[in-house]
């Protein structure tokens, strides 16, 4: 460590300051280079060390004096050796903090660094339409916010926190059990080192407070059940400066009474009877944009499906693409004819008996498809 700054000078006090004017010098460049405020600064996290060290050499008046006489060397000596991490510095000087930055990043611990707040899930419900079409939603979030009246200090405005009196501000307290002391959490404190003699009304001393809040999310059309949408920064808020978490908005379609859907393509059935079926017509048809005719050709049989291009669900991946809706056709037989229609199909059968008997004939004598007499 030959080229080590000297430490009044990076402190900046001359060498005859006093301890509170180190003291306070100290407490300004930890701020600054605080790694709260500098996150991912590896000068700053240099310098946040380096102001650290001097301030543990010249606070204290038995290594302030080695230094004076025999510098940096003289130290060395006697086994001092500076910090290692930051846990060291704020378990040192975890009470020059509390001041400035109050309750909860007074004495830290590596869990405790600037941290991401959670994300937050919300289940929405949209009927087919809605989720077709799309649309904007408010709606009411439950989540933690920071307390507007102690800005998340947990501490009634213009109190402090003080170190807890059970541990001494350590977090961890010692038991002897036969030759072995244990060392647990504090239980008086919870391990965070602090108690907070007067509490904050509105947040109870919690520093946070859950809410209600209203939030507006655009729904694109084309989601459907899975579908998630996610508005950034609206999740809980993060710890010690940390950004929020993101809300995600899970989407629920409910189902359509008429209209099933496949991705893009909405499928229908339609009832249509045998005569209409037989000699062809043309039929309303109910689709997202109202009603549309469809032409239903001469000999359309049981099942045979229809194509309108274009009147599906729009695609969330091709923008202004939209899927198409198929029309399958179900042939209803009439159960309940007139004495009039009754005489006429029975002509029109008649008419038909050659080709009917002569085609069922052929399917019997092949003895085949598993066919049962009915009883
Ligand atoms: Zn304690
Ligand atoms: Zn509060």
């Amino acid at each position: 460590m030959a080229n080590k700054r000297d430490y009044y000078q990076i402190l900046g006090v001359n060498r005859s300051a006093s301890e509170s004017e180190i003291k306070t010098n100290y407490r300004k460049l930890a701020m600054k280079f605080h790694p709260d405020r500098n996150p991912g600064d590896k000068i700053a996290e240099e310098k946040f060390k380096e102001a650290a060290e001097a301030y543990e050499v010249l606070r204290d008046p038995q290594k302030r004096s080695i230094y004076d006489q025999y510098g940096h060397q003289g130290l060395e000596g006697t086994g001092f050796s500076g910090f290692g991490g930051f846990e060291d510095i704020f378990s040192s000087f975890g009470d020059i903090f509390e001041d400035f930055f109050g309750f909860s990043t007074g004495r830290r611990t590596r869990s405790s660094r600037v941290q991401k707040g959670a994300d937050l899930r919300y289940d929405m419900r949209l009927n087919f339409m809605e989720a077709a079409f799309g649309k904007e939603s408010e709606i009411d979030v439950e989540k933690m916010e920071i307390c507007s009246e102690c800005n998340g200090s947990a501490c009634k405005p213009g109190t402090h926190p003080e170190n807890c009196r059970q541990c001494n501000g350590t977090g961890q307290v010692s038991r002897t059990q036969g030759f072995f002391t244990v060392r647990t959490t504090c239980p008086h404190c919870r391990g965070r080192g602090q108690s907070i003699p007067h509490p904050c009304s509105r947040c109870r001393g919690n520093g946070k407070v859950r809410t209600s809040k209203k939030v507006i999310v655009k729904i694109p059309g084309g989601v459907d059940s899975g579908s998630r949408i996610r508005r950034t920064g609206e999740g809980e808020p993060g710890a010690h400066g940390g950004p929020p978490g993101d809300l995600y908005v899970f989407i629920f379609v409910e189902p359509h009474e008429f209209f099933q859907r496949n991705d893009t393509d909405i499928v229908c059935q339609i009832p249509i009877s045998f005569v209409q079926a037989a000699l062809g017509d043309k039929i309303p048809v109910p689709t997202l944009n109202g009603e549309k005719i469809l032409d239903i050709p001469k000999g359309t049989q049981p099942g045979d499906l229809f194509r309108f291009h274009g009147e599906g669900i729009p695609s969330l991946r091709n923008k202004g693409a939209r899927g198409d809706q198929i029309v399958q056709v179900a042939i209803k037989t009439p159960t309940s004819l007139t004495k009039k229609q009754e005489s006429l199909l029975r002509e029109f059968a008649k008419l038909e008996e050659g080709k009917l008997t002569n085609k069922l004939k052929n399917m019997f004598s092949r003895g085949s498809g598993g066919m049962r007499a009915a009883r």
